[in-house]
């Protein structure tokens, strides 16, 4: 698809952020880009408009960029996956290990019921941990997950492996 060439090409990488070392994916020069913006959402459309998915769960922060257009355009629901804290309401969560330590992500109780259709959406996948989180909260209330979606793919860190055999589709995969 030669719309993938541009959306790649509008991610803008920065050295050393947020730590040295690291080679930080940053997704805010795509939204600078309507076309490149539009195509990304449309291609996560076309995909996943007949698939009767009912929930789209997006995780904090980039997740609610992309989720929530997502969502509208396949007439589903969007459910925010946030960090610790955030949420008002009952919520679940989720436990994950980071290389140093361990994080949380929680999901509103009620928010989905057992038997929904969703798709996981994050902007990147690095070592699949929170991709990982995200979908066992959907599967520990019955909500059965589809695949799991990202704008890019650090396809070096091998996180598609740590999705227990969850499809994950990426538009852009980086080494
Ligand atoms: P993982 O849990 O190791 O797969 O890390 C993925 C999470 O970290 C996602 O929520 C990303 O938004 C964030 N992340 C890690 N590296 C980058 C990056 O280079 N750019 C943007 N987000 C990143």
């Amino acid at each position: 698809d030669d719309r993938i060439a541009a959306i790649a090409e509008s991610i803008r990488i920065i050295p050393d952020f947020p730590k040295p070392g690291i080679m930080f994916q940053d997704i805010t020069t795509l939204l600078l880009d309507p076309k490149a913006f539009k195509d990304t959402i449309d291609l996560f459309v076309e995909r996943y408009k007949d698939k009767n998915i009912s929930v789209v769960a997006g995780v904090e922060a980039r997740g609610f960029i992309f989720g929530p257009p997502i969502a509208l355009a396949i007439g589903a629901k969007f459910v925010p996956m946030r960090k610790p804290n955030k949420l008002p309401g009952e919520v679940i969560s989720e436990e994950y290990t980071l290389e140093y330590g361990t994080d949380k992500i929680e999901m509103h109780v009620g928010a989905v019921q057992a038997g929904e259709r969703a798709l996981v959406i994050d902007d990147l996948i690095a070592t699949g941990g929170t991709l990982c989180a995200a979908m066992n909260l959907l599967e520990r209330v019955g909500v059965d997950v589809v695949e799991c979606a990202c704008v890019i793919e650090l396809a070096e860190l091998k996180g598609r492996e740590r999705l227990r055999g969850k499809p994950l589709f990426v538009l852009v995969s980086s080494t």
